[in-house]
């Protein structure tokens, strides 16, 4: 029988703690059996991190504090209210490591009035929890979906995240679950 994988929660600089305690228990029920907790430390802002000639922070140094935090959990995701990219890309609204252990969404994007639009805590959380999940389950090796209504679509929009739901498609649950499964032996006899 497998073990209900536990992940950590670490807020990255400044991050509005409603924000935070709303995610956490959504998160949970979207990926049943899991925990999903506040991780024990925190991360300062990521100066290090941060790009000045295009004012962005790179996700990659985020995610090697985030799994250099040795927290005792299965997975580690940072929230982190910035906006984030990766080289090649002009932007990305969360980015994992394969195999994990680290996993991190950025909310300044997901956020309506980053493009003018009037604010809107609900839609930012709907869009939080589905690149949670979808970095999430990059950790356990899943890739990307032709299906845009599957949570690994990859969304180069925020039409695209909306347009998708905060499910994984069959195959991808199926692929989740045996990810998440000890390797099973066939009985004898
Ligand atoms: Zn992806
Ligand atoms: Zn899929």
């Amino acid at each position: 029988m497998s073990r209900a994988p536990v992940i950590a929660v670490a807020s990255i600089g400044a991050v509005q703690i409603a924000i935070l305690q709303d995610l956490l228990p959504v998160i949970e029920a979207h990926l049943p059996g899991w925990i999903v907790r506040p991780a024990t430390r925190d991360l300062p802002q990521p100066d290090e991190a941060y790009a000045a000639s295009r004012s962005q922070y790179e996700a990659e140094p985020i995610l090697e504090r985030l799994s250099a935090l040795g927290e005792t959990a299965d997975r580690i995701l940072g929230v982190v209210d910035l906006d984030l990219y990766a080289p090649g890309l002009n932007f990305v609204f969360g980015q994992a490591q394969p195999g994990g252990p680290a996993a991190v969404v950025a909310l300044a994007r997901l956020r309506p009035e980053f493009w003018g639009e009037p604010p809107n805590a609900d839609l930012l959380q709907e869009r939080a929890v589905k690149e949670a999940v979808h970095e999430l389950a990059h950790t356990w090796g899943l890739g990307h979906c032709a299906d845009p209504t599957c949570v690994m679509f990859f969304s180069s929009t925020l039409g695209e995240t909306d347009r998708k739901s905060n499910e994984l498609c069959t195959r991808h649950a199926e692929e989740l679950s045996r990810s998440l499964r000890p390797a099973e032996r066939q009985p004898h006899g």
